[in-house]
């Protein structure tokens, strides 16, 4: 978003999407309106950048806080209306007539504060520099004394010389009393008689007038007034802004609205999403759906496959979903949890195609964390979420489940992972569109049982004793977890990766536990190295002591290669 109170209410929005219909396909129709309309929206969008915090601003003029800057900035906002309301006038969805009809640009304040308050104005109340010029005849003598202060005094020195015909009389200061007239004795005929005496010395007198006085007066003065004039002015505008308080805050309300809508409409343009169709039906039907923020951060040449995802009450209402680690399960389940949010808080959403039939809720069961501090296990933390769905979910809800009870035993796990979603299938108030993933590929068994279980996997290619992920999602069920793989690509030392493939070969096939596969192993190790003893030996010595010959610091790189290509070369041939 563009402006402060733009982010605040996008955040409300995510936090509390909606679930009617109507205003949902009024925000749709909104973002697709400025979505058409990229002139409007440029314009828009440079002057929604100019505006302030306008509820921030309020809030603090309300409360007296507001410094001239800060009343200077709701000004600066307050005249953007007029063009946002122009912009807005050019368009016809009624949504965004409606705001631009509700706004305000309150023009009286606007001028007031504009004739009041300089452009730039010190963040300080107390410190003068505020006001403009013209705006208090009051405030303009003050400035005029206090910056022509001395003229004035030079001035009434020459005017007192022509009246009194002294062309020696001086206008002089001192600490004792300020300003006064000094007139020497020779001309003590000539005073006039609005002149007081104050003092009288061996040459002359010294003297000063009421007109002198009060000059004086605003002098010495003149900076303290000036600021304590500007402060009250000040404060009277500050106090005028503040009468507007609920015309302010509304403003500042569709202004948010606005830059959301309009900040929808960048990203559909900019990221290509298309408006999603949203009605009361019991279907979510994504065609080539994309996550919105994995696919922004791809490294460059990775590009975000795409999927599709089908979930209906009566045929499909359970996903299982299947594949190694890594795969995009996570992410393939968020997506779509993202998608039907964005589509129900009125953005566009990132696919090709969405039918969102509304949700009441997204439940989520995501990365459990357990809760140590408080007494409880993830395990304990991730049945509990579990519980929560169950007790709250309706035949409207959205469940997302990425790996249930997989903080227990496997055998367990297993179980509470199929009872629960039993469960959601057979119990018509909680039959919620659920996708589930998980790497207990018993359950894909379900959909043999279940007709609203669906299986899909998403797809790897094994190369090489290595797993390439598509990151496509098909019907289907994945064979294995490919978990080895992944440890090994995560570099986890290669006898632990081999070790483990041997325990699996054997759970798999035989049945063995880990313990006797090892006794095995170890005996035919064992007599491996009966024989092979000497053999070792003597190859390992050979390696030795070409490798003491070296002289590293006498040789290049080039040929430290070389050589340990030719060490290698042997030990092959040995092998
Ligand atoms: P899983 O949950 O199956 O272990 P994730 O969903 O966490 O796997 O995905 C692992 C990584 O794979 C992600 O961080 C992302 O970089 C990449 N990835 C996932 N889905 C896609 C996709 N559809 N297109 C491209 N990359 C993806």
């Amino acid at each position: 978003t563009q402006t402060a109170m733009g982010g605040r209410l996008l955040k409300k929005w995510i936090s509390a999407p909606l679930r009617e219909l109507d205003p949902i396909r009024k925000r749709h129709e909104s973002v697709e309106e400025l979505l058409k309309n990229k002139k409007v929206r440029k314009t828009l969008n440079e002057n929604l950048k100019e505006i302030g915090d306008l509820e921030r601003l309020i809030s603090r003029i309300c409360t007296g806080r507001a410094t001239p800057r800060e009343v200077v900035a709701v000004k600066t906002s307050l005249k953007k209306i007029p063009e946002l309301k122009d912009l807005l006038n050019q368009l016809s969805v009624n949504t965004l007539r409606n705001i631009s009809e509700q706004l305000d640009s309150l023009e009286k304040i606007v001028e007031k504060i504009s004739t009041a308050i300089i452009d730039s104005p010190p963040a300080m109340i107390n410190e003068g520099g505020i006001i403009r010029n013209g705006f208090s005849p009051e405030l303009d003598e003050l400035r005029d004394i206090s910056l022509h202060g001395k003229e004035w005094i030079a001035t009434l020195q020459q005017n007192e010389r022509e009246r009194t015909g002294i062309t020696s009389l001086k206008v002089n200061f001192n600490n004792v009393f300020g300003y006064y007239i000094d007139v020497s004795n020779a001309h003590k005929n000539k005073i006039p008689d609005n002149y007081i005496r104050k003092q009288t010395l061996v040459n002359s007198e010294r003297y000063i007038t009421p007109e002198l006085k009060e000059y004086e007066d605003k002098i010495l003065n003149a900076q303290e007034k000036i600021n304590e004039l500007e402060a009250q002015l000040f404060n009277e505008i500050r106090s005028l802004v503040a009468n507007e308080t609920e015309i302010i805050q509304k403003d500042a309300k569709l202004i948010a609205m606005l830059d959301c809508f309009n900040s929808f409409a960048q990203c559909a343009e900019e990221y290509n999403y298309v408006k999603p169709f949203v009605d009361e039906s019991n279907k979510i039907n994504i065609v080539q759906g994309r996550h919105p923020v994995v696919e922004r951060i791809l490294d460059p040449g990775n590009k975000f496959t795409p999927n599709d995802a089908l979930l209906e009450n009566e045929t499909q209402q359970i996903i299982l979903l299947t594949g190694p680690n890594m795969a995009g399960k996570s992410v393939y389940l968020r997506q779509v949890g993202l998608i039907v949010l964005l589509a129900q808080i009125g953005s566009f959403v990132p696919a090709k195609e969405a039918h969102i039939g509304l949700v009441d809720r997204i439940f989520t069961r995501v990365g459990a964390s357990d809760n140590i501090t408080a007494g409880e296990s993830t395990f304990l933390v991730e049945m509990q979420e579990a519980a929560n769905i169950l007790n709250n979910a309706t035949s409207k809800s959205l469940i997302l489940l990425d790996e249930i009870g997989r903080g227990t035993s496997t055998f367990d796990g297993i179980s509470i992972a199929w009872a629960i979603t039993e469960y959601l299938h057979e119990n018509p108030d909680i039959a919620a569109k659920t996708l589930f993933a998980t790497h207990y590929h018993e359950l894909n068994e379900m959909a043999e049982l279940f007709p609203k279980i669906k299986n899909y996997k998403v797809e790897v290619r094994e190369y090489d004793d290595k797993v390439v992920f598509l990151h496509k999602v098909n019907p289907g069920r994945a064979d294995h977890s490919y978990g080895i793989q992944v440890a090994q690509m995560a570099g986890l030392p290669l006898f632990v990766t081999n070790r483990a493939k041997e325990v699996l070969d054997n759970l798999e096939s035989k049945e063995l536990t880990p313990y006797e596969i090892k006794k095995e192993r170890l005996k035919k190790l064992k007599s491996e190295k009966d024989n092979q003893i000497s053999l070792f030996e003597f190859k390992d010595d050979e390696l030795r002591s070409e490798i003491r010959k070296m002289e590293l610091d006498k040789i290049t790189p080039l040929e430290a290669l070389n050589k340990l290509s030719e060490l290698k070369n042997k030990m092959r041939k040995d092998d």
